[in-house]
């Protein structure tokens, strides 16, 4: 039986890579249904490629263009952000792979889980901000939730050692980024192409940024929390510049397993697609004695704020990680504007935590309305500060 995937958010560096997993793994696994938001070249193309039965652009804007790349195409063509929904709870997918940027691939998220789906999770934004909607969206169905981010791949790799409450810590690393050995002024100085030239890891910009501010990682404590079922005091974050660790579990009785591998997401992605089996990949093999020595150090949590921020949020939960992301997410655009300082990243989203009244328990519409409130009070900052310089 082939395995039915629909790829969301497709034309980004996570779909890209995902389809060429499927290509590689052809013909176990079949392409359903793709969809992006702006890029209908790319998605046109991949539609030809992998002949799915859907294809959503969520950009209105650019429907038009994808009909006329796609004219004599066979499936259905959805445009709207509402398709994205559709396409994660079609009767026919097996698979849903998350890989919209920011929040709004939150509600395909959803749907996929309660639908009952195995939904394989590249983008943070969903758990963190709707972790427990998510969570107990999935107890419900019977879906199950797969990490594809590679630190939480490594540590559901790493878990397969032991059971949850014999997990001691889980220790996510983290390169550092570019600012790793940076000083603060640098580091708030900062420009776009200084930011945007990750060591490692090669990215889409939002998350680039966010590793350089270490907001990535704040996401990704949250994310943990849920994923996992652990409180935020048995996570940690340690520094590993070379990223080969990809994460690891502490057990109680204090051995630690890790996951390494070459930095390469097809590794992760294939995991989730296979899982729990493993077959042969495309990804290089890690070649230890030409890397000679891995270096591990304590994050400083002076100079990244955004850090220090994420293990707050994380521990107060309910609809602080809501702001805390969305926040982030419309800094961190008027930042690849060109608007604010990279200083200022973190100055908006401390400033947006300051001014929110915690809530627990909330529906997606509630989550959405605070998300869409965070977004505004960035702007309200940002017409009222003189921006760069
Ligand atoms: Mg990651």
């Amino acid at each position: 039986m082939r395995k039915k995937v629909a790829i969301l958010g497709s034309t980004g560096s996570i779909g890209c890579n995902t389809l060429q997993v499927i290509e590689a793994l052809h013909p176990a696994y079949e392409v359903i249904a793709l969809s992006a938001n702006s890029n209908a070249d790319l998605l046109a193309r991949q539609a030809k490629q992998f002949k799915p039965q859907y294809v959503a652009i969520t950009g209105d804007a650019h429907y038009a263009a994808l009909k006329d790349e796609l004219s004599g195409f066979e499936g259905q063509l959805l445009s709207g952000a509402e398709s994205l929904v559709d396409l994660a709870s079609l009767d026919e997918v097996d698979i849903v792979v998350c890989a919209v940027v920011g929040a709004a691939g939150l509600p395909a998220a959803l749907a996929a889980a309660k639908a009952g789906k195995t939904v394989a999770i590249a983008n943070k934004e969903p758990l963190v901000i709707a972790g427990e909607l998510l969570t107990t969206a999935a107890r419900e169905s019977g879906a199950v939730l797969l990490p594809i981010d590679s630190e939480h791949s490594a540590v559901f790799q790493a878990m397969q050692a032991g059971q949850p409450d014999e997990v001691r810590k889980i220790i996510l690393t983290a390169s550092g980024g570019p600012f790793r050995n940076a000083s603060l002024d640098e580091m708030n100085q900062a420009t776009i192409e200084q930011a945007l030239a990750h060591p490692t890891w090669e990215m889409g910009p939002k998350i680039t940024i966010d590793s350089a501010t270490m907001m990535n990682k704040a996401l990704e404590v949250i994310e943990a929390v849920w994923l996992f079922g652990m409180p935020v005091e048995k996570i940690d974050v340690l520094i590993h510049p070379e990223s080969i660790v990809h994460s690891m579990v502490e057990f109680i009785d204090g051995s630690v397993i890790a996951q390494l591998g070459t930095p390469d997401m097809k590794v992760p992605i294939q995991y989730a697609l296979t899982w729990p089996k493993r077959v042969k990949g495309i990804a290089e093999g890690l070649q230890l004695h030409q890397l000679g020595q891995l270096n591990f150090e304590p994050p400083d949590l002076g100079r990244f704020k955004a850090l220090a921020l994420g293990f707050e949020v994380a521990k107060t939960s309910g609809s602080a990680p809501v702001v805390f992301n969305a926040a982030n997410e419309a800094a961190v655009a008027a930042f690849l504007d060109g608007h604010i300082r990279f200083g200022q990243i973190v100055e908006l989203i401390d400033h947006c935590l300051q001014i929110h009244s915690v809530q627990s328990h909330l529906t997606l519409e509630a989550l959405l309305e605070i998300d869409a409130w965070a977004r505004r009070q960035v702007q309200k900052q940002l017409s009222q500060k003189t921006t760069v310089n």
